[in-house]
């Protein structure tokens, strides 16, 4: 992904990673959005410019998709290929899931991003829960997990702030 262009307005804020869906994107699974208004005027006094990212998108797996999540295990499990990404039809969506971690690394690479601000639950970018066999539990996602392990400092937003 190329650099992204910034406007005047933009020009000296330090760039963020952001779940795409936590900006209003309607890049969920169920083509839903979870829009955090509260976050953007966070990152807006913090000096923070958000720069959009979804893995389950970048990663080819389309919008709207099929729920996934971890089938065992942990996301570092996932990324050391000891276990799987699923739908929950049972099919095989790993490599759309690294795919989409490593994007968000190249992205963050890209823009000199070293923090992201991520949609907490999902089986990508949750930072302190995401899903294991159709469950929520704690833990990271496998984008989450693959910023961290590459030194980007995460953390987890639950969205839909007004
Ligand atoms: S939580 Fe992450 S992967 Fe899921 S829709 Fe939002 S940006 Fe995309």
């Amino acid at each position: 992904m190329p650099r992204l262009p910034q406007s005047p307005a933009e020009k000296g804020k330090k760039p963020v990673l952001v779940s795409a869906c936590l900006l209003g994107r309607s890049c969920r699974y169920d083509q839903g959005h979870n829009h955090d208004r509260a976050l953007e005027r966070e990152l807006d006094a913090r000096g923070e410019r958000a720069v959009p990212f979804c893995p389950e998108e970048e990663g080819g797996l389309g919008t709207p998709r099929p729920p996934a999540w971890i089938e065992s295990g942990d996301a570092q499990a996932v990324l050391d290929g000891q276990t799987r990404m699923v739908t929950e039809e049972g099919a095989d969506v790993t490599e759309g899931f690294l795919a989409g971690a490593r994007g968000a690394l190249a992205c963050c690479s890209e823009n000199g991003i070293s923090k992201a601000y991520l949609k907490e639950r999902s089986p990508s970018c949750g930072v302190a829960a995401t899903c294991v066999g159709g469950s929520p539990v704690h833990g990271p996602g496998v984008t989450a997990r693959f910023l961290a392990r590459a030194g980007i400092e995460v953390s987890g937003v639950e969205g839909r702030r007004r």
